[in-house]
Parts: structure tokens; C-alpha cells; sequence
């Protein structure tokens, strides 16, 4: 049978299990199967030609039980309904297992943001926030960047919902620019939590980090950051890549050479020659695996290949159930995105605290205060993970869906 491909229908089945397994019956995942709330919205945007461009974008609210939902928007032409809908169930994972006071929630608009000008992302930006108002805000639902949208795009998006409602609403955007009421430390909190579950899972796995052999799928946001850090903390990046083609060097790649010389998308390697694929760099001889790309990176293709000894997902969905379990087979430790990714979420809601409460902490605060939630939360799922003897995405789904599925059942939904 070919494996599944589809995160919406493959996010599903893990949720099931996870559920199973802390003993609630199919009540409960008819409930959590998909969000409660879904807006397809269709939004016209006046082009620099003068022509209009109808794009289409949507919003997923996956669960309320808990709090508010929350998640990014995602600006990409690989954009869909179904990737939507998994993304916000992700987030209600997320924001589980690191204790947030939320659900799931996330955002998408087909578009492609490289073919378009600073101008016409405006424009679209506004439209967006525009044709979901209704459906969002500050205590409802509360969106943050995601893929290809960054600070500027909340900027653009906190002022038009503030035009809107006719008062400044910093809470109803993360991941603003800092004058706007962003928070120290949002910029590279992804990276950092990350970085933060690299290093416990080294201590577990008796990898010392000075000199650890670490390779880095991806340099946009999470990736870049994440070199940094990791050569900063003595470690070798002997491999990274982007969406053209991958660098390696067995002695360490250069990584303040790369970051001076990526662009905005993250693009660096077209500037080689000596370049080799994605393919291959996901093979390569290392320590640790870091796939902050995309999705269905490790498959059952090639999971058999891989030489690292601990794998730590960056990105959303990059490794198959598939792969998962071949991976444990092998004796590999997997660390879930829904576990690695959440440093940004939890910034996140450090933002959206200090928006709310008009008092505002200082980077050593915002991170001291990440270290705690993402090392709590790694030991929390690794535990879960070792003494019930399942791999540690099952671990982290369990732990994830706790908390809504509690809270449905105390409002009486289940
Ligand atoms: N887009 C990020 C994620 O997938 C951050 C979401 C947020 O900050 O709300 O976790």
C-alpha cells in the first residue's frame, strides 16, 4: 500500500491513537477531528498593473475549549484546505504540550509573495484581515507569521484591524515589530526552542554539542537562526540547504558567510557551484538531522538511509507515520515538530501577555522564561514517551490533546 502523504488524514490518525490511548472513547475524536470552524474567504487585490487579482485565503479554528485559538498565516501557492485544517490541529498540539492558554488555529492564502511586490503583499494583507474580522481577535482568535509572512505583514495587518475597530489592538497579531508591541525575542524563538530540544536530546543521547555534527534542512527563519546558534554553541553545521540545493563541508560550513549572503527567502546555495541535493543531504554522516523545510522530507523511501542518531523536526510534518516508525525501529530518537517547533507559539504568547497586561519584559526574561516552558514540556513528553514505550510524536500527540480534550468534556461539548 502506498504510504499517506496526507497531513490532514495522517494528523487524524495520530490524534485517534493518542486518544485511545489516554482512554477517551470516539466521541472525543469525532470532535477533534477536524476544526469547529472553517472561513474560505475570496479576497480582490488591485495589482501594480492595474488589473485585480481575486486570491483565495482561509482561516481554521480547530478548538475553543481551552482559550482563544491561535496560530500563523501562511502566505504559499501550495496553500490548501486540508493543510490548513491539519496546521491549526497542530497548533492546539502545540500550545498543549508547552501550557498555553489556547487552541488550535491558522491561516493560509494561495499566493506566491516572491512574485509580488512589497505593494500588492500589502494590499493582500489588508484584504486578508478585512475578509476574516468577523471571525478573529484579540480574545477570539489570534493570528502570527508562518511561512513567507514576517514582521512587516502583522504590521500591515495590526493597523488595519485597528482602523477597523477603531482602537489600537496589539493583541490581535504576534510576531509584530517590536515599536508595535512585539516581543524581545520573538524573531528567533522558533529557532531558539529548537536549539533549546537539540541540546536536551543530546544530554539524553550522551552527544556533546562541542563539535556535534548537526545538518540543517531549510534556511528560512527557523534554519537560519538555528545554524546560527548551533555554531555559536560550538557545534559543526557541516550541511544546510534551501529550496535549489544543499552545501556540505565534513569541517564545518561558514554559517555567518551564508546568513550575510542569503536573501530574504532564505536562498543561498545558487551562489555554488559545488552543491548537492536535498537528497542527499538528508543522508549525509551526522550527529543530528535537522528537516526546517517542508513537508514529507523522511519518507519509508528513504528513512532506511538516514545516518543521524537523533532527528529533531524544525519544520511542520517533514517526517511519514511511515517514517516515524522505522526511524524508532532503528533505534533513531525522532523529536515531533509539534514538540521542536513551539518556541515560537510560546513567544507568541509572551507577545500577546505583554500586549494585554501594557508592561513589557526584557529579552533575558522572554528567555528565560522560553528555556523553562520548552524544557518542562521535552521532559514531560520524553517521559510519557519511555514509560509507556512509544515514539515521541505519539508521546507528544498524547500530551498535546490532553488539555482540550479535558476542557471539551468539563464545557460539556463531549
Ligand atoms: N506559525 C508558528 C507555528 O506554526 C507560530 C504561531 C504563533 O506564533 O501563533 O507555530
Amino acid at each position: 500500500m502506498a504510504e499517506n502523504l496526507n497531513l490532514f488524514t495522517s494528523t487524524q490518525d495520530v490524534i485517534q491513537e493518542a486518544l485511545h490511548k489516554l482512554g477517551y472513547d470516539e466521541g472525543m475524536f469525532e470532535l477533534l477531528k477536524e476544526p469547529l470552524r472553517m472561513l474560505e474567504v475570496r479576497i480582490p487585490v488591485k495589482m501594480d498593473d492595474g488589473a485585480t487579482k481575486v486570491f483565495t485565503g482561509f482561516r481554521a479554528q480547530h478548538n475553543d475549549a481551552v482559550g482563544p485559538t491561535k496560530g500563523g498565516v501562511r502566505f504559499h501557492p501550495m496553500v490548501s484546505e486540508d493543510e490548513v485544517k491539519a496546521l491549526s490541529m497542530w497548533m492546539t498540539l502545540k500550545c498543549g504540550i508547552v501550557d498555553l492558554p489556547y487552541g488550535g488555529g491558522k491561516g493560509g492564502i494561495i499566493c506566491d509573495p516572491r512574485q509580488m511586490s512589497m505593494g500588492e503583499i500589502e494590499r493582500l494583507s489588508r484584504g486578508y484581515v478585512r475578509a476574516i474580522s468577523q471571525f478573529v481577535g484579540p480574545t477570539k482568535d489570534i493570528p502570527a507569521p508562518d511561512v513567507f509572512t514576517n514582521s512587516q505583514i502583522m504590521a500591515w495587518m495590526m493597523d488595519e484591524y485597528s482602523r477597523m475597530d477603531e482602537f489600537n489592538s496589539p493583541g490581535f497579531i504576534t510576531g509584530k515589530p517590536i515599536v508595535l508591541g512585539g516581543s524581545q525575542g520573538r524573531e528567533r524563538a522558533t529557532a531558539q526552542g529548537v536549539t533549546i530540544c537539540i541540546e536536551e536530546a543530546a544530554k539524553k543521547r550522551g552527544i556533546d554539542m562541542k563539535g556535534a555534527r548537526i545538518v540543517i534542512q531549510g534556511f528560512g527563519n527557523a534554519g537560519s537562526f538555528l545554524a546560527k546558534f548551533m555554531s555559536d554553541a560550538g557545534a559543526k553545521v557541516i550541511g544546510i540547504s534551501d529550496a535549489h540545493g544543499a552545501l556540505h563541508d565534513p569541517n564545518g560550513l561558514d554559517i555567518d558567510y551564508l546568513l550575510d549572503r542569503r536573501d530574504s527567502f532564505g536562498t543561498v546555495t545558487t551562489l555554488f557551484d559545488n552543491t548537492i541535493s536535498n537528497k542527499e543531504l538528508l543522508e549525509l554522516d551526522c550527529d543530528i538531522l535537522v528537516p526546517a523545510a517542508i513537508e514529507n522530507q523522511i519518507t519509508s523511501e528513504n528513512a532506511h538511509n538516514i545516518r543521524a542518531s537523533i532527528v529533531v523536526e524544525a519544520a511542520n510534518g517533514p517526517t511519514t507515520t511511515e517514517a516515524t516508525k522505522i526511524l524508532t525501529e532503528r533505534g533513531i530518537l525522532l523529536v515531533p515538530d509539534v514538540l521542536a517547533s513551539a518556541g515560537g507559539v510560546t513567544v507568541s504568547y509572551f507577545e500577546w501577555v505583554q500586549n494585554n497586561q501594557g508592561y513589557y519584559w526584557t529579552e533575558e526574561e522572554v528567555n528565560e522564561k522560553l528555556y523553562k516552558k520548552m524544557v518542562d514540556a521535552f521532559e514531560n513528553v520524553y517521559t510519557v514517551g519511555t514509560t509507556r514505550n512509544i515514539d515521541m510524536r505519539l508521546a507528544a500527540y498524547m500530551v498535546g490533546v490532553r488539555k482540550t480534550a479535558e476542557a471539551s468534556r468539563f464545557r460539556g461539548w463531549v
